[in-house]
């Protein structure tokens, strides 16, 4: 079985969808006053699912922006968070992120850490798959590392040349480390780009998990076999 982190294991999507709109805000405002028009903000809710989710740092950058229809270039990961660039705006949300970790800590969800130590009492491989170069650090935070036999996050993604979600590569990636074939693996996602990947990755289940307001039929529509509000939902069955 593979996890996604942020939003399925701990309590960070919120934290990044938050981070990602005061750096956007201020990039919008900043940018109309320059060249004039409206200030659309983002949207926490809605543009954070469709464009930003899942999605590696900086393709979650230019995802939404060309949804605005700005251009700027893409510079590079050393690019200082002052940098007019994708990985310049990318670079002063991180900084955001972990501001805000710093203060205020990581919250794991009851439920999954219960599920994932019932699979590793049944002897089940469990992986952890992630877009998040954090993911570590953040793991550690919620005091839930060791509960994987494999962590697949950005770093490693980067290192291997792995294309981000929604390509299936670092789940499929996840899977491999822990000796398991993606049609007898399931996958458990909450975010749009996520969840498709599990689809196209050929993966044996895709559980979508709609925490909150998030629409379970959306997940639906990208790929998830079934839509639960929380893990606690979910239970386990010996099959022969
Ligand atoms: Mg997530």
């Amino acid at each position: 079985m593979i996890f996604d982190l942020d939003g399925v294991v701990t309590n960070t999507a919120a934290v990044h969808a938050a981070a990602w709109k005061t750096v956007f805000d201020a990039f919008l405002a900043e940018r109309a006053e320059r060249e004039g028009g409206p200030v659309v903000p983002f949207d926490a809710d809605g543009d954070y699912r469709r464009y930003v989710d899942g999605r590696d740092r900086y393709d979650g950058v230019a995802t939404f922006l060309a949804s605005r229809g700005v251009d700027i270039p893409r510079g590079t990961p050393d690019d200082p968070p002052e940098a007019e660039t994708v990985c310049g705006v990318g670079n002063r949300k991180n900084a955001a992120f972990v501001a805000h970790l710093d203060e205020h800590g990581v919250e794991a969800f009851p439920s999954t850490i219960a599920l994932l130590r019932a699979l590793r009492d049944r002897g089940t491989p469990r992986a952890l798959f992630s877009a998040s170069r954090n993911a570590r650090p953040v793991l550690r935070a919620a005091d839930a590392e060791d509960l994987f036999d494999a962590i697949v996050d950005g770093l490693v993604a980067e290192e291997l040349g792995l294309p981000g979600k929604p390509d299936p590569a670092i789940l499929l990636e996840a899977a491999r480390r822990i000796d398991a074939e993606p049609a007898n693996t399931a996958v458990v996602e909450d975010a749009l780009a996520g969840v498709r990947a599990g689809r196209d990755g050929g993966f044996g289940l895709v559980i979508g998990i709609a925490r909150g307001d998030a629409d379970p039929g959306a997940l639906a529509v990208e790929g998830a076999d079934i839509v639960v509000s929380d893990l606690a939902d979910v239970t386990l069955e010996d099959h022969p």
